[in-house]
């Protein structure tokens, strides 16, 4: 299928383009960018200009910002394209209802992404899970934002989501591999002084059997980088690490094995995408988001010291 790439920039030329050129499902026919292209692959500038010029490209993958995306989400669908969505898919929910809808009226697939969902141990911790009750569940997802997002202004800014930016990764596997869904009850978040989204963040959460499940986000993490959810039940205690490429029981490595053929976050992503307009479907699970903007609603704001890339 053809496919055209919407905002080349970090994850983009990271994780998209590597992953459509393995794929023998996808065909990268065309670009849109401000100001990035990929060699020997047709670029545009103008949005309009691409949907208007390749009525054959049917297929349109957007990873821009959240901000920005809705506007180019929508002009895709109402020109007729099938869409896949970056995390998070939205900057607010109602934007995500108001593209599925789009999408339904138009017998279109659309894809809201979970890059973290695909980590190669999730499916693992999801089925082990699913006959065990769950005691506790504590996720520790703390790294350096220099490292990672360097002198990228938009997610300090409103629709940012600040440390939700990752932290949405964590809470998209948290509600893949629980058999039941939590909500938000408490949080705090952490806002430098001279910023408009958290740094940081504390989240309690609401689980219907009675666990106690909470998630520290930290984006001032120096050295070690952290990224970790603990699940800790009644018949022992289950370890994802490094976002979900490691799993562990009882503190051995060993213990699962799994057989998935695809390797890969987002060669898996786009094997789904595939999958999803073979079928005719719509998959846009918002419950991640949904707890991101319970805690921007419900959270308690504590002033922090200013951040400066
Ligand atoms: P980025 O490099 O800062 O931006 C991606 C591209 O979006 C830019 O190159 C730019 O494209 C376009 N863009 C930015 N602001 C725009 C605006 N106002 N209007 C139109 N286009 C605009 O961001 P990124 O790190 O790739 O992240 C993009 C999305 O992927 C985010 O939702 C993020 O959460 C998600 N993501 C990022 C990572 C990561 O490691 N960085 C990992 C997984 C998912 P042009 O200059 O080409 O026009």
């Amino acid at each position: 299928m053809q496919l055209a790439l919407v905002g080349i920039g970090k994850i983009a030329v990271d994780q998209h383009i590597p992953s459509i050129s393995a794929s023998d499902q996808w065909d990268l026919a065309a670009t849109v960018s401000r100001h990035g292209a990929v060699d020997g692959i047709d670029s545009y500038t103008d949005f309009d200009q691409l949907l208007s010029d390749r009525p054959d490209i049917r297929v349109i993958s957007l990873c821009l910002p959240p901000v920005p995306r809705f506007d180019y989400a929508a002009k895709a669908l109402m020109a007729g394209r099938h869409v896949m969505l970056e995390k998070p898919p939205g900057a607010t929910l109602a934007e995500c209802h108001a593209l599925t809808k789009l999408a339904k009226d138009n017998g279109l697939s659309l894809y809201a992404t979970w890059h973290s969902r695909e980590a190669d141990k999730v499916a693992l911790a999801k089925a082990w899970l699913a006959d065990k009750t769950l005691l506790n569940l504590k996720v520790t997802w703390k790294e350096d934002v220099r490292r990672w997002h360097p002198n990228q202004d938009w997610i300090w800014e409103p629709g940012g989501m600040g440390v939700f930016d990752p932290g949405i990764n964590a809470l998209s596997i948290v509600t893949e591999i629980l058999p039941v869904d939590i909500h938000l009850r408490d949080a705090t978040l952490m806002v430098p002084e001279n910023r408009q989204t958290p740094i940081a963040a504390n989240l309690a959460f609401y689980h219907p059997r009675g666990a106690n499940v909470s998630a520290a986000f930290d984006w001032r993490q120096e050295g070690d980088q952290i990224w970790t959810i603990e699940a800790v039940t009644d018949q022992g205690t289950l370890t994802l690490l490094d976002g979900g490429a490691r799993i562990m029981v009882d503190g051995r490595e060993d213990a699962l094995v799994d057989d998935t053929p695809l390797s890969g976050e987002y060669p898996r992503l786009y094997a789904n995408m595939a999958a999803l307009i073979a079928r005719g479907g719509i998959d846009m699970d918002l419950r991640p988001m949904v707890h991101v903007s319970d805690a921007l609603a419900l959270g308690r704001r504590i002033a922090v010291d200013p951040f400066h890339d």
